[in-house]
């Protein structure tokens, strides 16, 4: 069942199911589902109590996925145009050409193409964004991983992917996804994005022990974390 609480000034919506269990359950999901478990004789007043104090806890799940997910605004492909790449702006300049070739320069971002049309284009760049993604990826994942030495995590495997909703998320079998559009973000934001997942391998929540992980590893992390909303938006 649906319901609908007010933490403050914020309304949270949040899905009730009763269970055979002995204590209140509460899951935030990515997509800001709140979901509650109570066991079948709780009151619901008293599960509603219970949500209140735990709303400190509760919006700042529900703040963390928001503030991490990308979205990115809609191209034309036509020249002058500013995309992206690894925190920096740069200018299309398409040129129709007997090959294909795309080449970050000095501000410029070149686009060499047999059929210049908007479509082609934007499947073009799509493709260099992915092979720029894999090797630049990589290797900071590769630069990062040794400070994770002690905490005796496996070598993960990197998955890149296009993600509507996370820059990144990790599987327990130690499987790192990131999002192909983390390209486009600051190197230091890519960084922080891999650094808080591996952070999951060793601890699986947002619990304090995962942030005091992070900010050892990562002492400046907030600041890539902001750039990486303000670089996107
Ligand atoms: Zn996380």
């Amino acid at each position: 069942m649906q319901h609908e609480i007010k933490f403050g000034s914020r309304m949270v919506v949040f899905n009730l199911e009763y269970r055979k269990r002995k204590s209140l359950g509460i899951k935030v999901h990515p997509d800001n589902l709140v979901e509650v478990l109570a066991p079948v004789d709780a009151k619901e007043h008293k599960v509603l109590e219970r949500l209140k104090e735990k709303a400190p806890w509760i919006l700042k799940q529900i703040d963390h996925f928001n503030t991490y997910k990308p979205s990115t605004p809609a191209r034309r492909f036509i020249n002058g145009e500013t995309h992206l790449y690894l925190g920096r702006q740069y200018r299309l300049k398409i040129v129709p050409d007997k090959i294909d070739a795309v080449k970050a320069y000095r501000g410029q971002l070149w686009m060499h193409s047999q059929n210049p049309e908007p479509e082609v284009l934007k499947k073009q760049l799509e493709i260099w964004y992915k092979h720029k993604a894999s090797v630049v990826f990589t290797e900071l994942l590769e630069e990062v991983l040794p400070k994770f030495k002690r905490y005796k995590i496996s070598t993960p495997v990197l998955s890149i992917r296009t993600m509507s909703k996370r820059w990144g998320s990790c599987t327990p079998a130690g499987r790192i996804i990131l999002n192909t559009e983390l390209i486009k973000a600051p190197k230091g934001s890519i960084e922080y994005v891999i650094i808080h997942e591996l952070c999951h391998l060793v601890h699986h929540n947002h619990t304090r022990a995962f942030q005091n992980l992070q900010s050892r590893i990562m002492p400046d992390w907030s600041k890539w974390k902001d750039r990486l909303e303000y670089s996107l938006a």
